[in-house]
C-alpha cells in the first residue's frame, strides 16, 4: 500500500482527504497545516475520530518522513514551490488538486513532472471525468449549429473564478470543436455587448453559501436545449478520486498524468 501524507489538513479538502484515507487502501504517514494552526502537533487519526494513528500534524513539508511515496495536496498557489521541492527530493509523486494555478505555478508543476509522476486535475472526481469525455462527444455532434454557455456554483469562500472545473469543460468543448479557449471564451457579460458570436464560449459563475459544487454546460440550438450537469453533494467525491489517483501513481514512471490516465479513459 502507498505511504502517503496529505498538505493541508485544516482546509476543508484536507479533512476530506483525511477522513478518506483512513478508508482507503493506503498508509497515512504525514500530514501539514499552515504555520500557526491549531491543530499541528495533533494526532491524524483523532482528527478524523478514528483510533490513534502515532502521527502527528507538522507545520512544514520538509518535516514529514522522507519515505513518503505520494504527497497528496490540495492547498493554495503559494506552496507549489515548497511540494514540488519535497517532491523531487525525496522520489515522491503529487496529487496536486489546487487550482487557478498561475503560470509559474504551472510550470513548476510541469517541470516536477519531469523528475516524478505527477497527477494534476481540476476535479478530482470520477463523475465530473466522465462527463469532460461525454462533453467532447456532444460538441462534436452539435458542432457550430449551438450556442455553448458553461454555469458553475460554488461556496462563499472559493478564491478563483471561474472554477478549474468550468475551464476544464471549456477546453474539452473547445477541443473536440478545433477553438482557442483563449480566443473564445467569454467571462460574463454586462452592458451593451451586441449579439452573442457563434464561436465564443461563455462562463458564468455563481459564488455563494455552502455550495460544493455544481456545473452546467448548455448546448442552446434553434427549438431544443441539451444540459450536461454535474453537482458535487459532498468533497468526498474529490478526496475519494484523490486516493485513487495517489494509488494508481504509486510507483509510476515519472511524467504529467490527469484522472483520464488514472480512469483509463485516455484515448488509445
Ligand atoms: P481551504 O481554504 O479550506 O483549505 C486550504 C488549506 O490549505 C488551508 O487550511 C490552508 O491553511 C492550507 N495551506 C495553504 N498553504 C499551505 C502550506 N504551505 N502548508 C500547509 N497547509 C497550507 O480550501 P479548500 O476548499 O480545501 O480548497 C483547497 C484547494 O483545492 C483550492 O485551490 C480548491 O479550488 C481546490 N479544490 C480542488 C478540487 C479538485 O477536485 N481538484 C476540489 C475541491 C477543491
Amino acid at each position: 500500500m502507498p505511504r502517503i501524507a496529505i498538505a493541508g489538513v485544516a482546509g476543508r479538502m484536507g479533512r476530506a482527504l483525511l477522513s478518506a484515507a483512513v478508508d482507503s487502501d493506503v498508509v497515512l504517514v504525514g500530514a501539514t497545516a499552515r504555520s500557526g494552526s491549531s491543530i499541528i502537533g495533533s494526532d491524524i487519526g483523532l482528527l478524523v475520530g478514528s483510533q490513534s494513528l502515532g502521527v502527528t500534524v507538522v507545520d512544514r513539508v520538509e518535516s514529514l518522513p522522507s519515505d513518503v511515496d505520494v504527497l497528496i495536496d490540495f492547498t493554495s498557489v503559494d506552496a507549489v514551490a515548497d511540494h514540488a521541492d519535497f517532491c523531487r527530493a525525496h522520489k515522491a509523486a503529487w496529487v496536486v488538486g489546487t487550482t487557478g494555478l498561475d503560470t509559474v505555478a504551472q510550470a513548476i508543476v510541469r517541470e516536477t513532472a519531469e523528475h516524478v509522476a505527477v497527477c494534476v486535475a481540476a476535479n478530482f472526481s470520477t463523475g465530473v471525468n466522465l462527463l469532460l469525455d461525454l462533453l467532447a462527444r456532444a460538441a462534436t455532434a452539435l458542432g457550430d449549429k449551438v450556442d455553448i454557455e458553461i454555469i458553475e456554483a460554488h461556496h462563499r469562500h472559493k478564491v478563483d473564478a471561474p472554477s478549474g472545473t468550468a475551464l476544464a469543460m471549456g477546453a474539452a468543448v473547445a477541443d473536440a470543436l478545433d477553438r482557442d479557449l483563449d480566443a473564445v471564451a467569454v467571462f460574463g457579460r454586462e452592458g451593451m455587448t451586441g449579439p452573442r458570436e457563434r464561436e465564443t464560449i461563455g462562463f458564468s459563475t455563481i459564488r455563494g453559501g455552502d455550495v460544493v459544487g455544481d456545473h452546467t454546460v448548455l448546448f442552446a440550438g434553434e427549438g431544443e436545449r441539451i444540459e450536461i450537469s454535474h453537482r458535487a453533494s459532498s468533497r468526498m467525491a474529490f478526496a475519494g478520486g484523490a486516493m485513487r489517483a495517489a494509488q494508481w501513481l504509486s510507483g509510476r514512471a515519472a511524467g504529467y498524468y490527469d484522472m483520464r490516465d488514472v480512469l483509463g479513459l485516455r484515448e488509445k
